[in-house]
């Protein structure tokens, strides 16, 4: 059975917290509530990075979360899509500079889509939810283009933002790696 199809008509979400202060975490589960239900949508929250579309991430990243952040983002299939959850998430926010915190997340894995606000509010959550899933379909249409693509520039175009990704996840594990033999 192909299941290209479901992965954007529903989507399955993988919610991680690098260390928030719960404020956001709670406005996600909002979203899940009866007063909003994005389920009905077909967007369910899911526990498996290997079945999972969309990486929600809440809070600034701490030294304890950013390991596991890049392998639940390694393990997530392509195309996946990430969106920052909160003003935390998306700069270090109220955290940044701390002695245990590495500020936002795209300091270790690409994040495409930045949800500000102290704590998020649920309809901006469903709005980036919204615009993750027009990434999401943008790059399957990519992936399927890198297959098919015969034109040098087209390709090297398409390569290039994939590699784009690449380096950044090399960089932010770089990153890990050093601080942890200091
Ligand atoms: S953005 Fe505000 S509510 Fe969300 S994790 Fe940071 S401090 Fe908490």
């Amino acid at each position: 059975m192909n299941l290209k199809k479901y992965r954007t008509k529903s989507p399955w979400i993988l919610h991680y917290n690098t260390g928030s202060c719960n404020g956001c975490d709670v406005e996600i589960l909002a979203c899940l509530a009866p007063k909003y239900d994005i389920e009905r949508f077909g967007i369910l929250n899911r526990g498996n990075p290997k079945q999972s579309d969309i990486l929600l991430v809440t809070g600034p990243v701490t030294k304890r979360a950013r390991e596991r952040l890049i392998r639940l983002y390694m393990e997530m299939p392509e195309p996946k899509v990430v969106v920052a959850v909160g003003v935390c998430a998306c700069t270090g926010g109220v955290f940044r500079g701390m002695y245990n915190v590495e500020n936002g997340v795209d300091k270790f894995i690409p994040v495409d889509v930045y949800v500000p606000g102290c704590a998020a509010r649920p309809e901006n959550i469903i709005d980036g939810v919204v615009r993750a899933l027009e990434i999401l379909e943008k790059k399957k249409k990519d992936l399927q283009l890198t297959r098919k693509c015969t034109g040098t520039e087209e390709l090297e175009y398409l390569l290039g933002k994939q590699l784009n990704r690449r380096k950044i996840v090399a960089e932010g594990t770089r990153r890990c790696y050093e601080s942890r033999r200091d």
